[in-house]
């Protein structure tokens, strides 16, 4: 099943998909260990900052073959795509979906960039993200207006995206305090679009939260700094106390974090 059907599905039966960032082999393992060991399928996702990292070939061939080799349903997808070239490099590389970020433009320009990309990833039969209101990027402030149910409903329909990252109180990198989501809005939206509708910043909202979101409408769930904070903090505390230099008898024990961390997410949302 492609991606794109399978988000459908999953909106449609108002079950949602974890979507998790990668950045290395090891996580990536853990990441698998965990879809594998509860049955889950997964969605793959990697930032320009990890395709700079590990570039685009090496990033998709290694996910595809993990995917295999471990025999889990899964996709990759591109998170916060910045421009229409990054896309659409994405896309011939083979990547099953891509988000396209131009949330910090003017509607218009979102819409414009929206469409673009929308019409491009037709021809791979490709997913295609796109973001509509301010969720706060790493060291943004905090304070957002919701995206508000027209703009939703105006934006899908000018754009023809599968998928939309909401603004509703959510934000990337951990939060300052608890965060609470605005389900309220999250209704509203819901109610006036069949698109799936994606909620960022998943790191450090409360499970009650996570599926009372799922059951309002979200139906694909982007989880990245709990995953590079269990494995950097695992290692930190390893490096700690050893002199050990044979990394494979380290990094297992950090790939085991991000495992269980992962065992955890799934539970709470495949509950
Ligand atoms: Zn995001």
């Amino acid at each position: 099943m492609t991606m794109k059907e399978k988000l459908a599905d999953f909106t449609q039966q108002g079950k949602a998909l974890l979507a998790v960032n990668f950045y290395n082999f090891e996580t990536l393992k853990g990441l698998l260990l965990a879809a594998q060991q509860t049955n889950s399928s997964l969605i793959l996702q990697l930032s320009e900052s990890s395709l700079h990292y590990l570039g685009i070939k090496p990033a998709i061939a290694m996910a595809r073959v993990m995917l295999k080799e471990m025999n889990v349903e899964g996709w990759v997808h591109l998170d916060h795509g910045g421009s229409i070239e990054m896309v659409k490099e994405c896309l011939d590389a083979g990547f099953d979906s891509v988000m396209i970020d131009a949330s910090e433009k003017p509607f218009d320009e979102n819409v414009r960039i929206t469409k673009e990309a929308v019409k491009i990833a037709a021809s791979y039969n490709a997913n295609v993200e796109a973001e509509l209101g301010y969720i706060a990027k790493l060291n943004q402030s905090h304070t957002f207006e919701p995206t508000s149910a027209e703009d939703a409903k105006n934006f899908v329909e000018a754009t023809g995206v599968n998928a939309l990252a909401i603004a509703i109180g959510n934000a990337h990198g951990f939060y300052k305090e608890t965060p609470k989501l605005r389900l309220d809005r999250l209704k509203e939206i819901r109610a006036v679009t069949t698109c799936a509708l994606v909620l960022h910043g998943s790191s450090g909202i409360p499970d009650e939260q996570l599926q009372e979101a799922i059951r309002c409408g979200i139906s694909k769930i982007n989880l990245a700094t709990e995953t590079k904070n269990a494995f950097m903090k695992k290692l930190q505390s390893l490096l700690a106390n050893t002199d050990e230099i044979d990394l494979r008898k380290i990094f297992p024990n950090a790939i085991d974090e991000v495992k269980e961390l992962i065992i955890k997410k799934l539970s709470v949302i495949n509950a």
